[in-house]
């Protein structure tokens, strides 16, 4: 009988366990589901573009080896139980995930079998001393140090014998690509699916040495640029971390990668640390109105990349031209927003959730809850940084120029906010807070 294989974040061939289990079982299924319904956050319109082309990558693979993917639109908890019903199917199988949405879906779902693969260790296994879950990374990172290596990769299956495949959708017609106006021309150095992430992971291998040393430099390509991979899963952590593992100097970028078991361990304990800050008192926080009027301006001119700060606008003018932004620079242009302009961070949250091509509800939430300081772990609210200090330490004049060409000329808009008055000012909301 068929075996559905309902690949979800994890469009790849390679080190795919319920690909792995299907094919044992019987002729496989395969099939995606665009569920808008029942997903608390629809994918934003870069990871639209993504989506396209990332689906389209696994159909073409699937049909190189006599098959194909199966396309359905609408509530997967519906979709699915029709059609396990209808081709009499044994199992469905996927990968776990930590959104917490799924399990909702899942329990609908009829036979089916989850498996590991979207993190190196699975979230919940790693307990401190006390057997609690973990709550601080550093902890953690030592005992998944503790724990070794992930499992090694399992390589994508030869072969694959297939079940017949129902009618399904044509993708062109899920219209996930932007039209009227286009604005991914800026995204053409980006190859979505399972052989683009094996080329970024294959050039960054040279360099996984110097990691550590130039991580923060925005101006050079120093890190994987995997992100929109990994989140799509078309290629496994585990993978990756074998790869630059015998590499020289690969510590710093392994510790990195495990940032994302972080977050997820954290998003499973803590669904709601998504979309609320952790700590309650930031529920008090006296943010900036941003429904109209100045508040409205302000956000729009950070979203523009207009703020009169050159490295956050530069950071946010990559964002936008190219799907991605360099770590470093998230940290100061999210810090801005929340610092400098007092606007909440779930409203940079929320652009850079329709932005980013890794946008990944894990990793966002964290990092905006990071920077804030209102996180599980996270750093403290008085860490203000200087967009400026910053642009110096860390060398972004090239970067700079790249993106804000206009900088030192009269067409460059004046700072918003002046540095040491936006710090007093922060300063004192946070200690009023605390009373
Ligand atoms: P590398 O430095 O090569 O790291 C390798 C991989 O490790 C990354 O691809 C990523 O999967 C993981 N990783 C690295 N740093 C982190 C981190 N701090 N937290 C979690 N995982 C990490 N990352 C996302 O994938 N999606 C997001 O939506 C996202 N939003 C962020 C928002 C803010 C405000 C901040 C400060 C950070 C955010 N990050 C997010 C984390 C980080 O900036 C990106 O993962 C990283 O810049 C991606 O580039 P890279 O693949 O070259 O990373």
């Amino acid at each position: 009988a068929p075996q559905i294989i309902w690949f979800r974040q994890d469009l790849r061939l390679r080190d795919q366990a319920a690909l792995l289990a299907a094919a044992a079982a019987g002729p496989v299924l395969p099939l995606f589901v665009l569920d808008e319904s029942r997903i608390v956050r629809a994918a934003g319109g870069a990871s639209r573009w993504w989506l396209h082309h990332s689906l389209a990558a696994l159909d073409a693979s699937l049909r190189a080896l006599g098959g194909g993917l199966l396309l359905l639109r609408g509530p997967a908890a519906e979709l699915i139980p029709k059609l396990v019903a209808d081709t009499g199917a044994d199992a469905v199988h996927a990968i776990r995930l930590s959104e917490p949405w799924w399990p909702l879906i899942e329990r609908e779902i009829p036979r089916l079998q989850l498996h590991e693969g979207n993190s190196l260790v699975p979230a919940g296994l790693l307990r401190t001393k006390a057997g609690d879950r973990f709550r601080v990374f550093t902890p953690f990172w030592r005992a998944m140090q503790g724990w070794g290596p992930p499992p090694r990769p399992l390589p994508a299956p030869a072969r694959l014998t297939f079940a017949p495949l129902p009618a399904g959708d044509r993708l062109v017609d899920w219209s996930l690509l932007p039209r009227a106006p286009d604005w991914s021309g800026g995204f053409s150095g980006w190859q979505p699916g399972e052989a683009g992430a094996q080329r970024r992971l294959a050039d960054f291998l040279d360099k996984a040495g110097d990691y550590g040393e130039r991580r923060n430099y925005p101006g050079e390509e120093a890190t994987s640029r995997l992100s929109p991979h990994l989140h799509f899963g078309e290629i496994s952590p585990a993978d990756a971390w074998h790869a630059v593992e015998p590499q020289k100097g690969s510590a710093p970028w392994l510790r990195q990668l495990a940032w994302r078991d972080f977050a997820l361990e954290t998003l499973e304990q803590y669904p709601k640390s998504a979309s609320r800050p952790h700590r309650p008192e930031f529920a008090h926080m006296p943010w900036t109105d941003v429904s109209s009027g100045e508040g409205r301006a302000l956000l729009r001119a950070w979203q523009r990349g207009r703020t009169g700060y050159p490295l956050v606008d530069a950071g946010m003018r990559q964002l936008w031209a190219s799907g991605w932004m360099h770590n470093r620079v998230r940290m100061v242009a999210a810090s801005f927003l929340v610092k400098h302009l007092m606007i909440d961070w779930r409203e940079g949250e929320r652009w850079f959730w329709d932005t980013l091509l890794d946008a990944d509800l894990a990793n966002n939430a964290m990092g905006w809850q990071w920077v804030t300081g209102s996180g599980v772990d996270s750093a403290p609210y008085y860490r203000i940084f200087s967009p400026e200090g910053q642009a110096e330490k860390f060398d972004a004049q090239a970067y700079i120029r790249h993106w804000v060409p206009e900088f030192g000329r009269s067409d460059y808009p004046a700072p918003l906010v002046e540095h040491r008055l936006a710090r007093e000012r922060a300063l004192a909301a946070h200690a009023a807070l605390k009373g």
